[in-house]
């Protein structure tokens, strides 16, 4: 969501005559940032003011969640920092580079996405569009909601709108973006997002749509049908469990139990049995014993998902959890992090180890670097496929049969 913002910061900037320039060059250096965990702050926040005092005579501002967070205080603490924009006006870029007058812009509600358009670069065969913004599910641990608004879906004609431009650009393949996607509704029309994917198939030249992020309570028939017969939709759904224990779940406000989850992906392979499915973990949340982590193990090895992000748990100001006593101590939070993290690897190579022998659609990317004389291109699910072909049309689908297969690395012969 962040790259795409900046991609859409980017593309305001150059309608009105600013040029990109390498950072040493630049009249305005603008940071964007997430706040979603401690970590990810304390690096923009490290390296907004390492540029700000690096370049003196640059506008350096800071814009995104961490702007929304504590963008006020930055500024009176800061005078090197010019301004802090929020999620909610980053439309207003342009204007407050141009005023300067130091007040933080943090609406956090007001923009829809409406009329954003995010930056292609030449060549690009791929390009995220964002079909809401905000969050209004208040998952315990969790800072979007706080930072980024209440959810608000984008009409679905400017969706369609600029997924058009990209593709009159040459992008092959768009991944549609939302802190929860399944729950979209079009504030026009009352469509879902189940019509959404309906209305992006029939856009000619399009060859794929992705979409992220789903969350299982909300993931209904329709959708899981939209994606099984929409030829367009790729079968890979990422679908954050976050726990495997219902005690945690609850805790976590997920609105789901172990068992809902569990029954929702047998439902899902059972439609789309295809289906590359990853997801998102958090070790260590808050009175998460020994038994409920394992009660994680256990469903991860049950669903053997083809890839994962886990995270440590990380106290975000203002939410529910930071009022839970943080007890899970440090070194336990990271070997349970490192056991999904091994856990991962070992699914990861076991999916694409399913694949060989398979054929596989494949979105042509062109020459590989590092393998001279071998071509590249992502499957539907997501893997980079390494094939033995010359002069394959960058952008064009192929199938390939993959002939072998490591974790990340899997090579095939065109079909
Ligand atoms: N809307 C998406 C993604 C939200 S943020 C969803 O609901 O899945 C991406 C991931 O960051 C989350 O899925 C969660 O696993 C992780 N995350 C969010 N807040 C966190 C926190 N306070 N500590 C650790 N991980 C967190
Ligand atoms: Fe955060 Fe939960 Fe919303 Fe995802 S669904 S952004 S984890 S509040």
């Amino acid at each position: 969501m962040n790259e795409y913002d900046s991609a859409a910061v980017v593309e305001m900037l150059e309608m009105r005559g600013w040029k990109s320039s390498p950072e040493n060059e630049a009249q305005v250096i603008i940071v964007n940032t997430c706040a979603v965990r401690q970590n990810a702050e304390n690096r923009a926040l490290g390296r907004l003011l390492t540029m700000a005092r690096t370049h003196k005579d640059a506008i350096v501002g800071i814009i995104g969640c961490v702007a929304q967070e504590i963008g006020g205080e930055l500024l009176e603490k800061y005078p090197e920092i010019a301004f802090a924009v929020g999620p909610g006006e980053i439309d207003r870029i342009p204007e407050i580079i141009q005023n300067l007058d130091r007040k933080p812009r943090l609406d956090v509600d007001r923009l829809t996405g409406c009329g954003l358009r995010a930056k292609v670069e030449e060549g690009d065969l791929k390009a995220f569009v964002a079909i809401s913004r905000g969050c209004e599910n208040f998952c315990s641990y969790c800072i979007v909601p706080y930072v980024r608004g209440k959810l608000r879906g984008r009409p679905m004609s400017d969706i369609i709108d600029e997924i058009n431009r990209d593709v009159d650009l040459g992008v092959r393949e768009i991944t549609m973006l939302g802190q929860n996607v399944n729950s979209y509704v079009d504030p026009a029309t009352g469509e879902d997002f189940a019509g959404l994917l309906e209305k992006a198939c029939d856009i000619a030249g399009l060859a794929r749509i992705r979409f992220v992020t789903s969350h299982p309570r909300d993931m209904s028939d329709r959708i899981i049908d939209a994606i099984a017969y929409l030829p367009k939709v790729c079968e890979a759904i990422h679908l954050p469990v976050q726990s495997g224990s219902t005690r945690i779940l609850q805790a976590m406000n997920r609105g789901y139990s172990r068992e809902y989850y569990l029954d929702l992906i047998d439902k899902i392979i059972h439609k789309i049995p295809d289906v590359a499915l990853t997801t998102d973990i958090i070790a260590g949340f808050p009175g998460e014993t020994d038994e409920d982590f394992l009660d994680t193990v256990s469903l991860y090895e049950r669903v053997g998902y083809a890839s994962s992000f886990a995270f440590r748990y990380s106290v975000r100001p203002g939410t529910a959890a930071a009022d839970f006593d943080d007890d899970v101590p440090e070194n336990v939070k990271i070997s349970r992090l490192e056991r999904i993290i091994t856990l991962g690897q070992k699914y990861a190579v076991k999916f694409s180890s399913s694949l060989i022998g398979k054929s596989r659609e494949i979105l042509v990317e062109g020459e590989s670097n590092k393998n001279p004389g071998m071509q590249y291109g992502y499957d539907r699910a997501g893997r980079r496929v390494l094939f033995d072909g010359k002069n394959r049309l960058r952008g064009s689908l192929i199938r390939v049969i993959i002939t072998n297969a490591d974790k990340w690395f899997i090579t095939g012969k065109i079909e």
